[in-house]
């Protein structure tokens, strides 16, 4: 069972703050012509304003079904996802993803572009102008200025994702999803990505539900940690994270919650195991 109750406040958190997000025994399925997977089972977590709230858990646990589901590509088939009350059945620009992929901007469009497209088409801009002046106000932000006119592939796998992040962000989103945004790049510039992103959120306390298979990235990056059982991904435990930075990084702390999420996530791994000797 989950340490926290959906719906609860989290410890030391006023009362009377609403969560943004709650996911509610939420089950999510993919139906191909053989299979039914169980991609997550009954889940429920809740996710307050200025949350830094990280999925954690193996491959293949569903948290990217997770997201999908939050952001409205997929439909549970029990329980339910709402956004700030409202029952979640489609997409929308209150919601937007940032992925691991380095390919997810319009190629064909400058930085500036891409981030003034988005604005306009998400509806958040009818005027070029208005957009221009967000898309270079969050170009800054993210340590892009001088590069506003530049094409996606002159630039590093870093710099793609912080103008997908900057993209994301000008959007102004109830919640902004990221999907392992840094798992693909080196191990220099993703702690430098994890320590620009925490920066961010020290400006402007967005709300982010974050995905990570990397318990140190979980503990870095997050102020709440939800870690996932594999397949089926089932809540195991929810956890604070806030005490925990890169300043901390290899405190006794810092190593004993680790060690502790690690045999949370390894428990399951020897039960299978167990599992399949038996036969
Ligand atoms: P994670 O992001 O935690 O690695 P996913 O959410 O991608 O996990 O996948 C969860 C489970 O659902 C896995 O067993 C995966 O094989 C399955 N799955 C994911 N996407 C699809 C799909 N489009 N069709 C069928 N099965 C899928
Ligand atoms: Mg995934």
């Amino acid at each position: 069972m989950s340490q926290s109750a959906a719906g609860a406040a989290p410890a030391g958190a006023a009362p009377a703050v609403v969560p943004i997000l709650e996911v509610q025994g939420v089950t999510l399925q993919y139906k191909t012509k053989e299979h039914l997977i169980t991609a997550t089972y009954r889940v429920d977590f809740s996710v307050y304003p200025a949350d830094r709230f990280v999925l954690l858990g193996p491959s293949g646990c569903g948290k990217s079904t997770l997201l999908k589901g939050v952001a409205g590509f997929m439909r549970p088939v029990e329980g339910e996802m709402r956004l700030k009350g409202r029952r979640i059945v489609a997409p929308g620009p209150d919601r937007v993803m940032v992925f691991q992929e380095f390919d997810q901007l319009l190629p064909w469009k400058t930085v500036r572009q891409n981030i003034t497209f988005a604005l306009r088409n998400g509806g958040r801009c009818s005027r070029e102008s208005d957009a221009d002046e967000i898309a270079m106000d969050y170009i800054r932000k993210v340590k892009l200025t001088g590069f506003e006119n530049t094409f996606p592939h002159m630039l590093s796998g870093g710099m793609k994702q912080r103008v997908a992040i900057a993209r994301g962000m000008a959007m102004e989103p109830d919640i902004l999803l990221m999907d392992e945004p840094f798992a693909a790049l080196d191990a220099l510039t993703r702690r430098q990505m994890q320590e620009e992103l925490l920066g961010l959120w020290d400006d402007t306390r967005f709300t982010v539900l974050f995905v990570t298979h990397s318990i140190e990235e979980a503990l870095l990056v997050g102020s709440r940690i939800l870690v996932l059982s594999p397949h089926p991904g089932q809540v195991k435990a929810e956890l604070n994270a806030n005490q925990h930075s890169h300043a901390n990084l290899g405190s006794p702390e810092f190593i004993a919650l680790q060690a502790r999420i690690h045999d949370m996530l390894f428990a399951d791994r020897v039960l299978e195991d167990e599992i399949a000797r038996r036969g």
